[in-house]
Formats: structure tokens, C-alpha cells, sequence
């Protein structure tokens, strides 16, 4: 089924376009520092995209439609998973105003469903 590996491919293609938007906002001076112009990122940033489309390869919820971004990022290695919640956290909402598409990704599930607990949580 083409819908099935349709999230996990459109989440291959977001990754990158979240890193991007981090570095551009979060990283002026090492961009500065190393001469990073325009789509480029940064080492670091460079690192961690790799990395993440790493992880996402070696998914093994892949093939199933029922994987999670939730369960991929405990797979990362702990100062990656830093780095990508920071990303998230600082792409995630910006990425809904510019990517409308973007709102059916699973990192906005994810994102929504850690409000959702935070929530439950904080009425108790
Ligand atoms: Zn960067």
C-alpha cells in the first residue's frame, strides 16, 4: 500500500527542512564561523541530519503504519536525541504556519500528544 510508507517518506523529506530551519535560526555564529550560506546547515547540523535519516532508514516500524516518531527518537543516541527534541521543539510550531503538510507528520502527533500528557498531568 502506498499510503502506509506515504508518513515515513514525507517525514524523510521533514527532517532535513526542520534541521535547516533550527540552524538558520539557532546557529549564526557557527554559520558565520564556518561559511555556511543560504539551504546549507552547519557541521553540527550537517551531523545530525545524517544521523536522523540514519535512524529513519534503520526504522524497523518502517513498513508498518503504525510507527511512531515517539518510539524512533528512544533509539537515538542521547546527545542526538538532545539535539533533534531542541530542533523540534524550535522548528515544530514554525513548521505548522509554513508546511501545511507538516501538521499530519508524525512529530506533530508526537508534539501533541506530550502536550496532551503534560495537560492530564498538571489536572491531577
Ligand atoms: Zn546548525
Amino acid at each position: 500500500m502506498k499510503n502506509e510508507l506515504s508518513a515515513w517518506e514525507k517525514e524523510k523529506k521533514l527532517i532535513p527542512v526542520m534541521i535547516k530551519k533550527y540552524c538558520r535560526g539557532r546557529h549564526k555564529q557557527e554559520r558565520k564561523a564556518q561559511g555556511v550560506k543560504g539551504g546549507d546547515t552547519c557541521a553540527e547540523c550537517r551531523e545530525l541530519t545524517e544521523y536522523a535519516l540514519f535512524r529513519l532508514e534503520q526504522c524497523p516500524f518502517k513498513v508498518n503504519k503504525k510507527f511512531c516518531s515517539f518510539c524512533r527518537i528512544h533509539c537515538y543516541k542521547p546527545d542526538m536525541r538532545e539535539k533533534i527534541k531542541a530542533v523540534m521543539k524550535y522548528s515544530g510550531p514554525r513548521m505548522i504556519a509554513t508546511h501545511p503538510i507538516f501538521a499530519l507528520s508524525h512529530v506533530v502527533q508526537m508534539i501533541k500528544y506530550k502536550k496532551r500528557l503534560k495537560a492530564e498531568a498538571e489536572k491531577k
